[in-house]
């Protein structure tokens, strides 16, 4: 069978306390924003989308910031604060995008336009994930689980300030339920209906969050984990990331990371925002 190709492409950057990523289980939520800590010590952390080119099609693992974050490829604050939504939200993460980074412009120079993308899969629906919606909203479906849509209408303060509707008005945002048992609560969803590329659910950062799950016909695969760990040492060392909505949950999927990446078939394993990886491509 044809082989599935893997981009593993950087949009961006995103700068945190050093709390939210690697915070671990004791970690409160006020030391996660970053109130607490000085600017001089939060880190960036590159932001990846990924594009798989797949034989039934071709398919966008999250969007990255959008080109709005930076106009001209710069930190820019002004421009963050509107593209955010939210003074709040700058105040806990800010991110800049250099020319040539969004996704947009990143599918341009591959010779694909939005239009050519079969699906647009959301990890979740965090700032930094799916700010960039907007750039390839002619995908033909743009999918994102129905658990983590539900999660941002939840009426507290955290949640309306976390989840900004704006970044997928006017984008045709549809939900998918969970179609099998895969995954560390049993919850997940063939994307093709072939097994090859699987949603798995993996609550704790946020409700819906999901990982992607690739696999070839000798059942050797790829997982991007997105936001359920911040690193390879999250699920090495076992470190929660300090942003959550449920610790228990976070930890337990962390687990189920850590087992799936441990397997001789897995041939790569791959978080959102991990300072080691590069952009690559990776063959399956
Ligand atoms: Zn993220």
């Amino acid at each position: 069978m044809e082989k599935t190709k893997i981009y593993v492409l950087r949009t961006g950057e995103v700068r945190v306390s050093p709390y939210l990523p690697f915070g671990g289980d004791d970690c409160s939520i006020i030391k996660a924003s970053g109130i607490t800590t000085p600017k001089s010590k939060w880190i960036w952390l590159p932001v990846f989308s990924f594009l798989i080119e797949h034989p039934k099609g071709l398919i966008l693992f999250d969007t990255g910031w959008h080109r709005d974050m930076s106009p001209d490829g710069v930190f820019d604050k002004k421009a963050q604060i509107k593209s955010l939504g939210s003074w709040f939200l700058y105040q806990i993460n800010q991110g800049r995008i250099v020319k040539g980074e969004a996704i947009d412009e990143q599918l341009a120079s591959l010779g694909i336009r939005p239009v050519d993308i079969d699906y647009v899969l959301i990890s979740h629906l965090d700032c930094d994930h799916a700010n960039g919606l907007s750039q390839v909203k002619d995908a033909r479906h743009i999918l994102v689980s129905k658990a983590e849509m539900d999660g941002t209408t939840r009426k507290s303060f955290l949640i309306r300030i976390r989840f900004q509707k704006r970044w997928w008005e006017g984008v045709d945002l549809k939900t998918f339920e969970w179609n099998g048992t895969e995954g560390p609560v049993g919850k997940s969803y063939d994307v093709l209906g072939d097994g090859s590329l699987v949603m798995v659910n993996i609550p704790g950062h946020s409700e819906g969050l999901c990982a992607l799950k690739i696999k070839n016909d000798e059942g050797k695969y790829v997982l991007l984990f997105a936001d359920g760990g911040y690193a390879t040492k999250s699920w090495r060392d076992m470190i929660t990331s300090g942003i959550t909505l449920d610790k228990k949950l976070q930890r337990q999927s962390l687990q189920w990371i850590r087992e799936q990446s441990m397997s001789p078939d897995c041939l790569a394993s791959l978080a959102t925002h991990d300072t080691d990886v590069q952009p690559h491509v990776i063959e399956l």
